[in-house]
Parts: structure tokens; C-alpha cells; sequence
């Protein structure tokens, strides 16, 4: 069933990603982790669906979207990016694979990480962020979605990797098996892991081979 919802605030958090805070349909629910198509009310704009993450919490009266623009195209969320406060969005009902099954490790490529902002959030409010741990790989810095948001509720359990350029803050290259068998100190915890598809098709394989269960594997492309 759609919805149609005014955006109430737009913020910018790295120089392609913004916040838009929305209206919450009532009776609209989520779980950490889910999403809906989103569309823009626009003429043009009606049907072109696109599929975005909540990352606000249920309880919140806004629903809130976490969304990386790709300006080198006139796809979706570049005319996104031309919206102001008071446009409205066209939403469908909630879906998603990814759902918070107990402790272990968040793996995220670049806008990968939303569903896990909602699921650290709803955690972290609920004192339950004890046995977690985020690797979160990015591009370049300037990149990292919510990096101070991220650092302070998961402190030294929220480990970034910047991929395309020398990092002297953060470890530097991609998520390997090198990674891995540095990071995780046990294969037999939940892993969840959100990136680009090549990313994720490459650290299922790997998981596996390195001892975890493919049960305990959640995943999303
Ligand atoms: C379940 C799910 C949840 C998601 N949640 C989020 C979220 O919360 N936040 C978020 O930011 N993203 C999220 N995504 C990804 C998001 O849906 C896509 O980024 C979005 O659909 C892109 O739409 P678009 O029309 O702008 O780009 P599209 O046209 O769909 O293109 C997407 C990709 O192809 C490239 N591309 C396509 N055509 C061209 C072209 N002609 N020239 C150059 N490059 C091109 C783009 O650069 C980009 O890399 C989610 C995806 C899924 C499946």
C-alpha cells in the first residue's frame, strides 16, 4: 500500500549522503534492518521506485532515510538531491533480509552500513550492543557515513578500512581474509554483512572457508 509523506528536514552528513527526516504514516512499522521502496512525488518521479532503509527506530515519530546521491547521472537520487523541505515521498510497505538475530559482526561497504544504523541504534538504546563489532570500508574519509555516531557507541568495536587512498587514521584496504582472521575473534557468531554485491558475494565465501556457519551468515546486496 503507498503512502505519501512531506520530508521535514534535509541535512547533509558527507558531501553525497543526506538525512531526510519524513512524516511517519500511522500505524506504519518496522524492524531495525527493513526498508520500502521510496519514490519521489514529482511529475516523472511517481514510478520510479527505489529501495532505501529505515534508519530511525520504530518508536520515532519521523521516519528517516540515510541516502548517498550519485550525481553522475539523472537517476533517482539525483533528483533526490534537488528536493527541499515540504516535497513529498511516495512509499511502499516495509521489507528486508536483514534482521538482528544475536551478537557477532556488522560488515559494511559504504551505503551498506544503513540497515545497521538502525539495528546499532535500536541496540545501543537497549544496553545490548555488548558483543558486537562494526567493520565499516569506505572508499576514502570523507566517505564514513555517521563515523562520530558510530565510534561512540561502539568505541574501539567500530573498525574502519578506507580502501582508495593511505589512511593515517584508520587500517587501509579492502575486508579480506588477512582482515578477517585479524578482526574476529569468533567464527561461530552471527556475521551480517551489507556492500556493494561483489563485496558481499566475495565475504560470504570467505566467512565460510574461515569456519562460519552459513546460517549464521545474514546478508543483503
Ligand atoms: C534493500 C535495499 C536497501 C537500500 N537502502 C539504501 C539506503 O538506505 N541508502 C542508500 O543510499 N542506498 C540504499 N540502497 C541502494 C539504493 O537503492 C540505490 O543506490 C539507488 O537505487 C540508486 O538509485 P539511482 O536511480 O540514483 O541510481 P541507478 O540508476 O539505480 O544506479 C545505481 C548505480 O549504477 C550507476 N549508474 C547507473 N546508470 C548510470 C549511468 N548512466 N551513468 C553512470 N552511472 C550509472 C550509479 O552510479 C550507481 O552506482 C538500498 C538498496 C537495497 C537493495
Amino acid at each position: 500500500m503507498e503512502h505519501i509523506i512531506k520530508i521535514k528536514t534535509i541535512e547533509r552528513l558527507t558531501h553525497n549522503v543526506k538525512r531526510f527526516q519524513c512524516e511517519k504514516p500511522a500505524d506504519y512499522a518496522f524492524i531495525p534492518g527493513q526498508a520500502t521502496e521510496v519514490a519521489i512525488n514529482k511529475k516523472g518521479w511517481e514510478t520510479e521506485k527505489r529501495p532505501f532503509t529505515f534508519t530511525s527506530l520504530n518508536e520515532s515519530p519521523n521516519l528517516e532515510f540515510t541516502i548517498k546521491m550519485y550525481n553522475d547521472h539523472s537517476g533517482m537520487t539525483n533528483e533526490l538531491n534537488t528536493l527541499e523541505v515540504g516535497d513529498e515521498l511516495i512509499i511502499d510497505d516495509v521489507w528486508g533480509a536483514i534482521e538482528y538475530k544475536g551478537p557477532g559482526y556488522f560488515i559494511a561497504g559504504g551505503a551498506g552500513i544503513t540497515p545497521f544504523i538502525a539495528i546499532l541504534r535500536q541496540l545501543h538504546k537497549e544496553n545490548r550492543l555488548a558483543g558486537n563489532k562494526l567493520f565499516f570500508s569506505n572508499k576514502t574519509e570523507a566517505d564514513i557515513i555517521l563515523r562520530p555516531e558510530l565510534t561512540s557507541m561502539l568505541c574501539s568495536n567500530a573498525i574502519y578500512t578506507i580502501t582508495n587512498e593511505q589512511s593515517n587514521n584508520y587500517h587501509t584496504g579492502h575486508i579480506n581474509e588477512q582482515f578477517l582472521k585479524t578482526y574476529v575473534d569468533d567464527f561461530s557468531k552471527h556475521f551480517y554483512l551489507c556492500g556493494p554485491p561483489q563485496m558481499v558475494e566475495a565475504l560470504q565465501d570467505i566467512l565460510i572457508k574461515l569456519g562460519a556457519s552459513p546460517e549464521a551468515v545474514v546478508f543483503e546486496k
